[in-house]
Formats: C-alpha cells, structure tokens, sequence
C-alpha cells in the first residue's frame, strides 16, 4: 500500500516568471528528503505529491515538513474524478469518527474547472451523502470537529482531513550559498535557519581554540550542524583553530580591545574560506546590544574587516524569540550544553563597548595579520554533516 502526501507551496506560487525555477528546486529538495525512504515526488497543478511506502509515511511526514518552501502538508486518499467515488472515500473517512465528534463540514477546493460540479455543489452533494450514512453527523461551518476537504486536481481527486504545516519560506538553493558562522550558542543556529528558510543554501564556519576548549566544544558544533541538517539535508562544517591568535592578541594588543580584534580575524578567515568555496555572504548571529562586541559601533568596527556582505537575521528579535525559535527548531537544548567557546578562553573584564578604527588599526599593526591567517588557515578541518 502506497501513502501519498499532498504537499502545498505558498510564496513560491507568487513569484511571477522565478516560479518554474522555484518549483523545481521545490521538488528535487524534496526527492532528497524522501529517496532514501523510497518516496517519490511527482507535481500536480499547482501541488506536490509525494508517494512512498506506507511503513514510512511517519516520516515522509516529517521531512516533507521540514522542508524550506512547504506551507503544509496531508496525507491524502486518491480516486478517480467521479465524485460517486469521491463520495465513497469520504464516507471512508467518516465511519473512522469517532462518536462524540459528531460536527463536521466539507471544504472543496476545485482547480480543474471542467469538473462537472462546482466547489458549493460538491460540499452540498457529499454533506447530504455523508448524513444519509451516519444520521447522527451534523453540519457546523463554523466550529465543526472535524473537516472532510477535497480538492479536485485534473487527473485525480484528493481527499484528506488534516494538515501539518512546513516551515515556509523559500526552498533551500533558490537565494545563494552562504557562510553561518557557527558559534556553539544559542543565537547562531537559530540565524542559520532563518537564512536557510529565505533559500540560502549553508555552509558552516566554526573557531575553536583547543586545546584551550575541549574537543567536546567542537562536537557541539558538529551537533548544531546535524540539527540543522534535518531542514538543509547535509551541511558542509569547516572548523578552524584560532589559538595561536588569541595568544598573538592576548600578548600584544590591549585587553579591552581583544574580542573586536579576534572578531575581525574571524571575519577575515570566513572571507577567504568563503573565495575558495564560492560563497556570497556571510550569516552571524548578532544581534544588537547584548553584549559588548554587539553594540552598534562594534559591530560596524568588526564588518570593516571584510568587504563581503554579512547577513545578521537576528536583528529584529528579542532573545525570548531567540530562544524560542531554537526550542522549535530543535537546536537550543545542545546549544545551551556548557561547553566553552573559544572567545571565553581569553575572556576581558572590561570590553571596550565603543570601539574606534583608528585604535584598532594601531593595535593591529602590533600583528603579522597575514601570516596569523595563513596560520589559521592551516588548520582548516572539514566535515560533511549529515541530519541521519
Ligand atoms: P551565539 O549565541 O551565536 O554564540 P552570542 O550571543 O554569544 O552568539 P557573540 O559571542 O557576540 O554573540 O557572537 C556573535 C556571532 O559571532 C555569533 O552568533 C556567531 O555568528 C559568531 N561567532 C562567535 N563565536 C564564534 C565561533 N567560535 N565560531 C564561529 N562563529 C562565532
Ligand atoms: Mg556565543
């Protein structure tokens, strides 16, 4: 027996001339997300249907609605367009109500306008049909217990009563490819998914600063990446080992000054990684005045060391919507796991919170900042993560 999941699109439908090129992203994300369960993607006007075993129609589910681009998702029944047969399904669905929920409505929504019965005529017909099978069903419109809704496509009917909601957004691919920094906190995970879910396609940078930090700091971000994968189907982790400049920063450049400092490394390295691996932006998890290193001036002082464009999602939330969206989306209990980042290592008591330029260009100049790149560089791990 086969399961199908009618899978519907919203903002994708919108958008005029892109569309052919969104849905078809639409639609190979999905193939990705259902192959290996032996499901098949197949479009309907307008819709998706995914086909697959029913022993996994559990999870065929869940992945089609952790997919970018999904507004919601059903598991449908099919038949022929005829509506004795849609009446048949429908009565099918009814005789498994159970006896206290007895109000119900029928929602039809007709693409194929040559379908002999309009929208009103079907809720009608199959209203009356349904109560001359089971007297004790009452229609309710507006507060029924259950909806039986039927859309009639061009080659089937379909039928269904629930429906699960995607994510939205825009399917994975379809903006550009870019570079999450991907500290081990609860903020930039939350940002890579919020930049995933406008179409960006990830890839991650994460700093370390072992032997300094634990080799367990570093499995948290290889954690983070697969929670994120099960939205992003496999994401490209590189790690870097900041270390040696920290200990150049912490010996040779003033306290207050040192997170800016280590934060315009870190952008210069995500730029150069970024060159090499053909990425257009780069995604932090900043957002405005938590902390020292996020007051306005030190966020514009740290971007001036990378001409490439940085996205920070985050910028309109609070930290309960933060933490909030990382609940939902499953990364905020790794998130919070003590284990150090390396900005703590060499952690001042007193950051400077309104950075100038021309201190931090003297204080770099105290730095052999290409070689210390080069350096960092050399360390370079990657890792393909996978979400199972
Ligand atoms: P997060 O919760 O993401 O750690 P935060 O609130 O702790 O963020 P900061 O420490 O100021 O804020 O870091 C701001 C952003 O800089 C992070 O969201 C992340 O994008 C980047 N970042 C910081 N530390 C690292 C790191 N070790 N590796 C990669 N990126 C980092
Ligand atoms: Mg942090």
């Amino acid at each position: 027996m086969k399961a199908k999941v009618l899978v519907r699109y919203g903002e994708i439908a919108l958008k005029g001339k892109n569309r052919g090129e969104f849905e078809q992203q639409l639609q190979s994300n999905l193939k990705n997300a259902v192959s290996d369960l032996g499901g098949r993607v197949a479009r309907l006007h307008g819709r998706l249907l995914v086909t697959g075993p029913e022993q996994n129609f559990d999870k065929i589910i869940d992945r089609t609605s952790k997919t970018f681009g999904v507004v919601s998702v059903s598991k449908v029944r099919e038949t022929e367009l005829d509506l004795e047969k849609i009446k048949v399904l429908a009565a099918e669905i009814a005789s498994e109500i159970p006896p206290d929920k007895l109000a119900f409505r029928v929602d039809t929504r007709r693409s194929n306008k040559d379908f002999p019965y309009d929208s009103q005529e079907i809720n009608h017909s199959l209203g009356a049909y349904l109560q001359s099978i089971r007297p004790e069903l009452v229609v309710n419109l507006k507060n029924p217990d259950f909806t039986i809704y039927i859309e009639v496509g061009f080659d089937k009917a379909y039928i269904y009563q629930d429906r699960v909601a995607g994510p939205g957004g825009l399917p994975l691919g379809v903006t550009g490819r870019c570079l999450l920094l991907l500290s081990g906190g609860i903020d930039s995970p939350v940002a890579g998914w919020l930049a995933m879910k406008r179409g960006m396609a990830l890839e991650a940078l994460h700093f370390h600063s072992f032997p300094f930090t634990s080799r367990r700091a570093q499995e948290k971000a290889v954690d983070l990446c697969r929670k994120l994968a099960v939205y992003g189907n496999v994401i490209r982790l590189h790690m870097i080992s900041v270390t040696s400049i920290q200990k150049e920063i912490n010996e040779n450049c003033p306290k207050d000054y040192s997170i800016i400092l280590l934060r315009r490394m870190m952008y210069r390295l995500a730029e150069k990684l970024s060159l090499q691996h053909n990425l257009q932006a780069l995604v932090t998890g900043e957002s405005l005045g938590q902390v020292a290193s996020q007051t306005l001036e030190s966020i514009e002082v740290v971007s001036k060391a990378t001409s490439m464009m940085v996205l920070r999602p985050l910028v309109g939330m609070d930290k309960t919507e933060i933490i909030n969206k990382g609940i939902e989306i499953d990364t905020y209990e790794t998130s919070i796991l003590p284990y150090e980042d390396c900005c703590t290592v060499f952690l001042p008591k007193n950051p400077v919170t309104r950075p100038r330029l021309e201190n931090v260009l003297q204080h770099e100049a105290n730095l052999d900042i290409d070689a210390l790149v080069d350096e960092a560089l050399a360390t370079l791990e990657t890792k393909t993560v996978a979400a199972r």
